[in-house]
């Protein structure tokens, strides 16, 4: 098919005409409705940034086609030799960007690429047209791979993989782009880490760490993005680090291959480079915080999480494309020969597929198209390097990478900002934010407590006065008028007097003169006035008194007034203070979102499980487990309880208000949840609180979700010797005896179960109250609780048998003696399936030593040891039952005397 459509022009034409933005072959117009003028205008400009400079977008992206360009590798010292009398079986025309192939003297064929690097081109010009548009790219956010696919020998891995050390001019494109990225981003925000891999008979191996050689594909249900959780990531901070990198995988691919006695032309390498940058300008919140009336409601509609672009560059040094020898002649079986081929024919074929817009891509059949899902037909800019040598003797394979080239060129992408809201430094951002309103709502508190202070002694110092000044003008008023008073009296008096004294002559004279009457008359009439005038002045004085206590009255108005806006103030702080409390449930709620898509971007599994691996035995083996690498993505999460302050979320443990404790004691149960943060929680004393506040707090939802925490804790040996140093078990035992919810107790007896499997605690916690404890739980009768309960005793159980075993326990079970056996036997046929397997495997430690042997039997538990060496569903259970009452001398006594067979 090749063949004829590219004499017929096909292959040319279309590729030409594409350049061209005038249209696409009539097949490619039939078939392919995605390529369009405005495709074609983006290949005209192709070196912009890409998005910007054309490309049509669509909801899910912009259509980018897969750029190839051929390289020729000059004649080596041997072609030069060997076909010295021969021409090149190629020609190039790089201004025209053709290349000719020569099938013989008379005939040669025409194909055009993006691109066409002669023999002299340098490494600068191959890697400025080949890779730097994708290199760019992926630093504006979008993902790009760089791929070269050509025969062993004709210069992929020196297009590629030259660290160029001796000789600046001669570096590799790997080396120029991480040179690039490392020039454009910002060290404070940004951060780039690497991967190196090699891919051979479908095994990825770690070339930063060859022990690590069957790393598994992991695809995220969701995205459908493809990632190596088991691969070492390195972040890189300079070049030569870089530089490091690259020998010591180089070094490890030589010595994984002479190990497995293979050629590492034979293999594929992967450098994989992860860019995450943070988007400025758009990360600023406008927050707006008016001044007096506190409109702080405003912001929280405006909250906008700043953005980052998570980019990708995978570039790829294929294995060399030459058929291997069927014939096994390179020491391989015919078998391996399949295999070390499947994943470059499986690459073929995909990209057949889309170049024939196939509705079936067979992406499934090999891991090497798995990995490069997003580099054909996915959402990456693809450039592709196509390495031929000029040697006649090799036209076979320089046709059929010409071939390969001239379909890639075929594939169409719809690239896509690989976006997403950076939720984690939104909460740091607003927990600043907080904490300025916080101290911006105290100062303004302080300052109204004063001012308030202030008026009250202002009003009551003028009361006093005016009560003291009016007082002593009544008084001196009083005294005035009595004083004239007594004296008019006293006048009269005398008066009066000198009539008594001489009536006669008086009557004498008042008949002989009357007017002497009228003058008495005068004078009894002045008295009168006298009297009068004095009235009138105490009445006048009498107004002055209701005047002033009017003033009074205004004052205790002014008083009451001030009293109202002091309420109103108050009013507003509450107000204030809920807004608070809605913008911390906000940050809760976008921690635990923030957290969530994490893990489900991390592990790929859906929202994750605040209490992970309470549920399951298994947990305990966790920490043992290879851990994902630490300068991964899990650094962020370390990062966010430094930068929000863990001192300062367990100081809120204690806080005044209700809901800052329930949203507190939530935030670091979320924190203790993650085994990075659970020592910096213990360090600060956060296992301390949480016991205290545990024994301590009324409020339910506070008390389970502590024991949350402290179960998630006593997951590690660490913390499990730390709680029993502060008499944890004590409080965890107080707890499990009244508290009532039964998620609080299980978590209580997930603590207890926790520490339970720690051999080195097994008497003090048994000294302490924990066995009695966890056994006092099962009265809530939940199933939850009771699984908790039954593991508690298998973990003890377990590290009993294995003490007794290493012969540093004797005499009979603490168990025993803490009477459990009863409990046991009654559930070991429970019918929930993680009670039952828990005390099964309980019974079988217990039975496995003679001193336990005579309780077993007289409490009636050899029946149902007898059942689960017949009954139980899981083999190895089954088995260790069997071999236990097969190996005890007692047990075997018994059951022959109650004539069970085995
Ligand atoms: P491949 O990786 O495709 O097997 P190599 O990159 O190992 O090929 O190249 C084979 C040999 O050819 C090496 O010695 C390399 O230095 C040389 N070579 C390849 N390409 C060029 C080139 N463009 N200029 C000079 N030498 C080259
Ligand atoms: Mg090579």
């Amino acid at each position: 098919m090749a063949s004829s459509g590219v004499r017929n022009g096909g292959p040319r034409m279309s590729a030409k005409l594409d350049r061209q933005g005038a249209g696409a072959t009539p097949k490619a117009a039939a078939g392919k409705q995605r390529l369009s003028s405005a495709a074609g205008a983006y290949r005209r400009t192709s070196s912009g940034p890409l998005p910007a400079a054309g490309g049509r977008a669509s909801s899910d992206g912009v259509s980018s086609r897969v750029r190839v360009a051929v390289r020729l590798r000059p004649r080596n010292a041997e072609e030069s030799a060997a076909d010295a009398d021969f021409g090149d079986c190629v020609e190039l025309q790089p201004e025209l960007k053709r290349l000719k192939l020569r099938k013989n003297n008379w005939e040669s064929e025409t194909y055009e690429f993006d691109e066409v690097l002669t023999e002299f081109s340098s490494q600068k010009r191959v890697y400025e047209v080949v890779a730097k548009p994708v290199v760019e790219s992926v630093m504006e956010g979008y993902n790009g791979t760089i791929m070269a696919y050509g025969q062993t020998g004709t210069g992929k891995t020196f297009t590629l993989g030259r660290l160029g050390e001796e000789d600046t001019a001669a570096r590799g494109i790997m080396v120029r782009a991480m040179e690039d990225i490392l020039a454009d981003i910002t060290p404070e925000t940004d951060s780039v880490s690497v991967s190196y891999l090699q891919l051979y008979m479908e095994m990825i191996q770690d070339l930063l760490d060859p022990v690590n050689d069957n790393i598994a594909i992991v695809e995220d249900p969701r995205t459908g993005d493809v990632s190596l959780p088991g691969a070492t990531v390195v972040e890189v901070r300079d070049q030569k680090s870089f530089v490091d990198l690259l020998r010591v995988g180089e070094a490890h691919r030589v010595a994984a291959n002479t190990k497995l006695n293979t050629e590492s032309s034979r293999s594929h390498a992967i450098l994989m480079v992860n860019v995450r940058r943070s988007v400025k300008g758009r990360s600023e919140m406008d927050v707006s915080i008016s001044g007096e009336n506190g409109h702080s409601s405003s912001m929280i509609g405006s909250l906008r999480p700043p953005i980052i672009r998570k980019s990708k560059l995978v570039v790829v040094d294929l294995a060399g494309s030459e058929r291997i020898d069927k014939s096994g002649s390179e020491g391989h079986t015919l078998e391996e020969a399949k295999s070390i081929n499947l994943s470059l024919s499986a690459l073929g074929k995909c990209i057949n597929a889309l170049a024939e817009n196939s509705p079936h891509v067979p992406v499934r059949d090999s891991k090497l198209t798995r990995l490069l899902k997003d580099s054909f037909g996915g959402t990456a800019r693809t450039s592709l390097v196509v390495t031929i040598g000029p040697s006649p003797r090799h036209r076979g394979e320089t046709t059929s990478t010409i071939m390969f080239g001239q379909r890639a060129m075929k594939v169409e992408n719809m690239v896509k900002l690989k976006e997403e809201f950076d939720y984690k430094s939104l909460c740091r951002r607003l927990d600043i934010e907080l904490d300025k309103l916080i101290a911006e709502n105290e100062r303004q508190r302080k300052y109204f407590d004063d001012e308030v202070e202030r008026i009250r002694a202002e009003a009551q110092c003028r009361i006093a006065e005016a009560e003291r000044e009016c007082k002593i003008t009544l008084e001196n008023e009083k005294m005035k008028y009595h004083q004239e008073y007594l004296d008019s009296i006293k006048v009269l008096e005398e008066k009066w007097k000198t009539q008594q004294q001489s009536p006669k002559r008086q009557i004498k004279e008042a008949e002989s003169t009357s007017s002497d009457v009228g003058e008495a008359h005068n004078l009894l009439q002045n008295e009168k006035m006298l009297r009068q005038s004095a009235e009138d002045e105490a009445s006048d004085l009498k107004n002055q008194i209701t005047h002033w206590k009017k003033l009074e009255a205004t004052a205790t108005a002014e008083v009451v007034k001030l009293q109202k806006m002091l309420d109103t103030e108050a009013s507003q702080k509450e107000k204030l203070e809920e807004e608070i409390g809605v913008l911390r449930s906000q940050l809760l709620q976008m921690s635990m979102e923030a957290d969530e898509t994490r893990r489900s971007l991390d592990k790929g599994d859906g929202p994750g499980k605040i209490f992970p691996g309470l549920d399951s035995l298994a947990s305990q083996t966790r920490s043992s487990q290879p851990r994902e690498q630490s300068n991964g993505p899990k650094q962020p999460i370390a990062k966010l309880s430094e930068q929000v302050g863990l001192q300062k979320i367990l100081s809120l443990l204690e806080s005044e208000e209700p809901d800052v404790r329930v949203h507190a004691v939530k935030v670091v149960a979320n924190l203790a949840a993650e085994e990075a943060n659970q020592e910096k929680i213990v360090e600060a004393g956060g296992l301390t609180s949480l016991l205290v506040l545990l024994r301590s707090s009324e409020d339910e939802t506070i008390r389970r979700v502590a024991a949350g925490a402290i179960a998630n804790l006593a997951m590690n040996e660490t913390n499990q010797d730390l709680i029993m140093a502060q008499g944890g078990v004590t409080l965890l035992s107080m707890t499990a005896s009244d508290a009532e919810d039964p998620q609080t107790l299980r978590m209580v007896a997930g603590a207890i179960a926790n520490l339970c499997g720690n051999d080195k605690l097994q008497t003090r916690l048994r000294g302490e109250g924990g066995i009695k404890a966890l056994l006092g739980m099962v009265r809530c009768g939940h199933p939850d609780v009771l699984a908790q309960v039954a593991r508690g005793i298998a973990n003890f159980a377990k590290c009993e048998s294995r003490a007794a075993t290493q012969g540093n326990k004797v005499g009979k079970s603490l168990l025993i003696d803490d009477g459990a056996l009863p409990w046991i036997v009654k559930n070991a046929n429970n019918e929930a399936a993680p009670i039952r397997r828990h005390i099964e495997l309980a019974l079988c430690h217990l039975a496995q030593h003679e001193v336990n042997s005579k309780d077993i039997i007289s409490e009636g538990a050899l029946w149902e040891l007898v059942r689960i060496s017949r009954d139980c569903s899981r083999e190895d259970i089954r088995m260790l039952a069997y071999r236990t009452l097969t190996s005890s001398p007692t047990l075997q006594a018994e059951m022959r005397r109650l004539g069970i067979k085995m």
